[in-house]
C-alpha cells in the first residue's frame, strides 16, 4: 500500500512534507512553473511545481489529465490574496517536490473535471467508469451510499432482520413482464429472476420471522420509459401482527429521520405526512401520485403524502380483470362482501408514499388465509390448476400458521434522484442501462457463443 494523506486531511498536515496519490485534475504549465490540481476520492488540491526543482519541472511538462500519480510535497499556506474561502483545501498549496507517474492515461473522451451532464449520454454510458470520475458522479454515489447506510441501521435498529431472498425463482406476480433463465440442468425449464421478493417475504412471515427487511434487486422486463430501469433496488421490508397504520407510520418516521440526519438543509413541507385516499387523489389531481408541493421551484422542498385505499382491480386492456397492486393485497373489511357482488368496487389495504409527484413506492396488509387468497385468485381468473402450479407454495404456506402480516418497498434509485435533484434515475445508479435497457459499456444483452447455448439444450429461430 502506498502510505499517503488523504486530500481531505491536507489541511491538518500544515508545514509537513506529505505524499498524496490521486488523478491530474488540471495542468496548467506557465512555463517556469507549472501549477497542478490534483484528485483523489476525498477531494481536490491544488499544488505548484516552483523553478527551483528543474528534475520535477521536467515531469510535470510531460503529465496529462487523469495520469495516474503519486505526488511527495510541502503543504503551505496560501498567500492571503490567494485564498479561496469555503472550498476544501482554499486555504493552501502542495510544493510539489517529486512526482512518480504510476499510470499514464490516454486524452479522455470528454473532460471528467467538469460536470458531465451536457455531455451526450450514449458516450458517457460507453465510458461509464471515466463519467463516474467526475464530481457530480461520485458525489450522487457517496450521498446514494449514505442513504442506504441510513436505511439499514434504522431497520436494524427497530429489530428488523436483513434476509436474503433468491435472484433465480419462480416469478411473482408483480404485474410486469419477467426475465427469464434457461437451466442447463433441466433443459427446457426456466428461471424468472424475482420482480421482487414478495413472495420470499410473505414466507419469511410464516417461517416466525416477524420483521424483515431487505435493500434488494428487482428485475422487470418492461418497455421503455423514461425513469425506469430493467433491474432497480428497494428497501422492502415486511411485518408479523401489524397493522397500515403501523407501517404507514414507521416508513414516515424513517423518511423523516433519513433527511433530518443525511440532508439537513432540505425542508419536509408537511410533518405527518398528508393522506389522501385514491378516490380524492384522482378527483383533485386527476392521478394517484400527487405533486403536492408549495413551491415547485425550490429545490429543497419535499412534499411527502400518503395515498391509501387503492382499489382491489381494475380493467385491464384485454377486459379482463387485474390486481391493482397485487394478488396477495387483502381487501378492506368493509369491502369484503364486495369481493362476491361487484369486485371492482372493493378498496384494498394498499397505500403508495409519494414524493413530489414521483410514487416512491407502496405495499399493502396481505391476504394470510388460504381460502380469501384462492378467491382472489378466483376474481382474478386463475384457473384451479394455475393456482396449483405457480401458488401452491404460497396457498400451502397460509395452511401452517401463517400470522396476518404486511408491508411495504420504496424505490432507492428514485429516493436518491429526489434528493439528489437529478432529472433521472440513470444519474444515480453507478452503471445503469439505457432506456432500451442496453448496457453500452460491456455491450449488453449480447449474444452468447452457440457452445453455450447448446448446452442449454436449446436451439431457436430469430423472428425480427
Ligand atoms: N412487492 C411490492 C412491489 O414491489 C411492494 C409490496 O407490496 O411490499 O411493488
Amino acid at each position: 500500500m502506498i502510505n499517503r494523506t488523504y486530500i481531505k486531511d491536507l489541511n491538518t498536515k500544515m508545514g509537513e512534507v506529505v505524499t498524496i496519490a490521486g488523478w491530474v485534475d488540471v495542468r496548467r504549465d506557465q512555463g517556469k512553473m507549472i501549477f497542478l490540481d490534483f484528485r483523489d476520492m476525498t477531494g481536490r488540491v491544488q499544488g505548484v511545481i516552483l523553478p527551483n526543482y528543474t528534475e520535477t519541472l521536467e515531469v510535470g511538462k510531460t503529465l496529462r489529465g487523469e495520469f495516474v500519480v503519486k505526488v511527495q510535497g510541502k503543504v503551505n499556506p496560501r498567500p492571503e490574496r490567494n485564498v479561496k474561502a469555503g472550498v476544501l483545501n482554499g486555504e493552501l498549496e502542495l510544493e510539489i517536490q517529486e512526482i512518480e507517474i504510476l499510470n499514464k492515461a490516454e486524452t479522455v473522451p470528454f473532460a471528467v473535471n467538469e460536470d458531465t451532464s451536457c455531455i451526450n449520454e450514449d458516450v458517457r454510458m460507453k465510458y461509464k467508469y471515466l463519467d463516474l470520475r467526475s464530481e457530480r458522479m461520485q458525489n450522487n454515489m457517496r450521498m446514494r451510499d449514505k442513504i442506504i447506510t441510513f436505511f439499514r441501521a434504522h431497520m436494524h435498529g427497530d429489530d428488523f432482520l436483513e434476509i436474503e431472498t433468491p435472484i433465480l425463482m419462480k416469478g411473482t406476480p408483480e404485474g410486469s413482464r419477467e426475465y427469464l433463465v434457461p437451466s442447463r440442468l433441466e433443459v427446457g425449464k426456466f428461471y424468472a429472476l424475482p420482480q421482487s421478493p414478495q413472495q420470499f417475504k410473505q414466507l419469511s412471515m410464516v417461517a416466525g420471522f416477524e420483521k424483515y427487511f431487505q435493500v434488494a434487486r428487482c428485475m422487470r422486463d418492461e418497455d421503455t420509459r423514461g425513469d425506469r430501469q430493467p433491474e432497480f433496488t428497494q428497501l422492502d421490508y415486511e411485518l408479523s401482527f401489524s397493522t397500515q397504520e403501523e407501517i404507514l407510520n414507521l416508513t414516515e418516521e424513517m423518511f423523516i429521520k433519513m433527511v433530518q440526519s443525511v440532508y439537513p438543509n432540505k425542508k419536509i413541507q408537511q410533518i405527518p405526512f398528508p393522506r389522501l385516499t385514491y378516490a380524492e387523489s384522482m378527483e383533485k389531481y386527476g392521478n394517484d401520485k400527487p405533486d403536492i408541493r408549495e413551491n415547485k421551484n425550490d429545490p429543497d422542498l419535499l412534499a411527502f403524502c400518503w395515498v391509501v385505499d387503492f382499489p382491489m382491480f381494475e380493467k385491464n386492456s384485454e377486459g379482463g380483470v387485474q390486481a391493482v397492486h397485487h394478488p396477495f393485497t387483502s381487501a378492506k373489511d368493509d369491502d369484503v362482501h364486495l369481493l362476491d357482488t361487484d369486485p371492482l368496487s372493493a378498496r384494498a389495504n394498499a397505500y403508495d408514499i409519494v414524493l413530489n409527484g414521483y410514487e416512491l413506492g407502496g405495499g399493502s396488509i396481505r391476504i394470510h388465509d388460504r381460502e380469501m387468497q384462492e378467491k382472489i385468485f378466483n376474481i382474478l381468473n386463475v384457473s384451479e390448476d394455475q393456482q396449483k402450479l405457480k401458488f401452491g407454495h404460497m396457498l400451502e404456506a397460509f395452511t401452517y400458521g401463517a400470522p396476518p402480516h404486511g408491508g411495504c418497498a420504496v424505490g432507492i434509485d428514485r429516493i436518491v434522484m429526489l434528493l439528489q435533484n437529478e432529472p433521472n434515475i440513470r444519474e444515480v445508479i453507478a452503471f445503469p442501462k439505457t432506456g432500451e435497457g442496453k448496457d453500452l459499456m460491456m455491450g449488453a444483452p449480447a449474444e452468447m457463443g452457440s457452445a453455450q447455448v447448446k448446452e442449454l439444450g436449446i436451439t431457436f429461430k430469430i423472428d425480427k
